[in-house]
């Protein structure tokens, strides 16, 4: 019964509400041929049993209201309620797209009051709210370094740099933006080789595009001398702000030398996110760039705030109307409910929690890089050395435990990577049962490899045959 879909729950005639029959039938309105002939197949169930089939489907689902979420990359924090709450009010949820400006002025205070928030925290001259989403992010900070490099008449510059310990967006960003990517190897720590960097900087590098903290979990720690390197060449420093929990209220890009960078609301500023959004990437430019940033921004004119600000050399819009809003009101909560001191122990907390957990499981599971993490730490499982157990057995088993699975096989150079963000949010009880629960899998490993292989066992769809699913894909119903 549990496991069945609902159309097979379903009998005949069975009902949940019954509404009297319209006087008007729908035929009275739609012309013949668009009548459909068969009834539509629709599970017939009662209110009760409909109700008890979803709420055990949403059960069924790993969430952060249920779960420890240690996703890396993707700084699962608590996302407070309370914001949830504050951006449903009807004045921001029922404002019309195309209200006059001065009936929503106070959206707009909001909006740009975020913008010199995250100016504040990031040390750079101007943000756009428009992106929505990281990757949109980027690629509105990459058409913004073209515009630039436009504006300069430098059409020479035709590829963007990009290390191999970037987010697999940048490559893809750079990409679509119309530049050559040119990938460069990283240094056996971890971070940016920097002789390989010049040899690949030239009049042709329009942009270097770094995560910082890169994907293995490590803060560049020659960004300012990179970004000197950058600017000689005359290219611009793009910097993936994405996994600015680990930095916020610590380090301003700016002083780093970052021309350009993008962050996500919905990761370090307690957005919820999962499933796809909808997110929010703002874009942070230096002085010298900003005026490239996509228009309007929203502007403070005495005490009128407005989108009418001229940017002649604005490379134009990047979305419909100023972005998601209801995004952007949860980081502006966010900013609001903390003091400068509050944002640095927090990026202070998520490098100490990701740290903890790298610690505790040494000498089991060991961190790929042996020195200390930023926000998360990437594991490394070698399967010679463990009966033969694989990173994603690990991870499946770790399901069996009641724990969402690890990031997986990412970073790229990071063999059998488990990328584990633990976040400043979770408690160490929860950290300290996670520990465990990766303790007991290894014990796992050597007196039941085949236990772990074979997992999830406690789980609605256990170890499914990837080969078959690939060769033979039953693709429907
Ligand atoms: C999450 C992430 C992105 C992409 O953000 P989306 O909102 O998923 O498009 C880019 N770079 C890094 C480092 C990320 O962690």
């Amino acid at each position: 019964m549990e496991n069945l879909l609902s159309i097979e729950k379903s009998r005949s005639g069975r009902r949940g509400v019954r509404f009297e029959k319209t006087k008007q039938p729908a035929t009275a309105y739609l012309p013949d041929d668009l009548l459909r002939t068969d009834k539509p197949r629709l599970p017939e169930m009662s209110e009760f049993d409909t109700v008890r089939h979803f709420t055990r489907l949403s059960q069924l689902n790993y969430s952060l209201d249920g779960q420890f979420y240690p996703l890396g990359s993707c700084t699962m924090k608590y996302n407070p309620k309370a914001y949830d709450k504050l951006s449903a009010l009807e004045p921001f949820t029922r404002a019309h797209p195309f209200a006059p400006e001065s009936a929503v002025q106070g959206t707009l205070q909001i909006l740009y009051e975020l913008q010199e928030m995250l100016k504040e925290i990031t040390g750079l001259a101007a943000f756009t709210l428009q992106p929505a989403a990281g990757a949109h992010g980027e690629l509105t900070g990459i058409l913004t370094v073209r515009a630039y490099h436009d504006a300069h008449k430098n059409n020479m510059r035709t590829e963007v740099i990009v290390p191999d310990t970037a987010h697999g967006t940048n490559p893809a960003t750079a990409n679509m933006a119309g530049y050559t990517v040119v990938n460069i190897k990283s240094a056996p720590d971890g971070c940016v080789d920097k002789a390989v960097l010049q040899e690949a900087l030239s009049d042709r590098t329009a942009a270097v595009m770094l995560t910082v903290p890169n994907t293995v979990g490590l803060f560049e720690k020659d960004i300012r001398e990179i970004a000197a390197m950058v600017h000689k060449a005359g290219a611009l420093l793009y910097m993936d702000g994405a996994n600015f929990n680990a930095l916020i209220g610590l380090a301003k890009p700016a002083d780093f030398g970052v021309d350009v960078m993008h962050l996500n609301l919905h990761k370090t500023f307690a957005a919820p996110h999962g499933g796809g959004g909808p997110g929010s990437g703002p874009v942070g430019a230096a002085a010298h760039v900003a005026p490239f940033l996509p228009k309007p921004l929203v502007e403070k004119k005495g005490d009128v705030y407005t989108l009418r600000g001229k940017m002649p050399q604005s490379l134009g819009k990047m979305k419909a109307f100023y972005g998601n809003i209801a995004v952007a009101l949860r980081g502006y909560c966010y900013l609001r409910q903390f003091d400068a001191g509050t944002l640095k122990n927090i990026a202070e907390k998520a490098i100490l929690n990701a740290n903890y957990v790298r610690a505790k499981l040494q000498g089991k599971f060991n961190a790929f890089f042996d020195v200390n993490c930023m926000h998360e730490c990437v594991l490394s499982i070698d399967p010679s050395k463990m009966n033969g157990v694989h990173t994603a057995d690990v991870a499946k088993r770790l399901l069996d435990y009641g724990f969402y699975a690890p990031t997986i096989y990412f970073p790229l150079i990071v063999p059998e990577a488990m990328m584990v963000e633990p976040t400043e949010t979770e408690s160490k009880e929860m950290l300290d049962a996670f520990v465990g629960a990766l303790e007991k899998i290894y014990e796992e490993i050597f007196s039941n490899p085949q236990l772990v292989h074979d997992a999830p066992h406690n789980q609605p769809v256990s170890r499914i045959d990837e080969v078959s699913a690939a060769r033979q894909p039953n693709l429907k119903w």
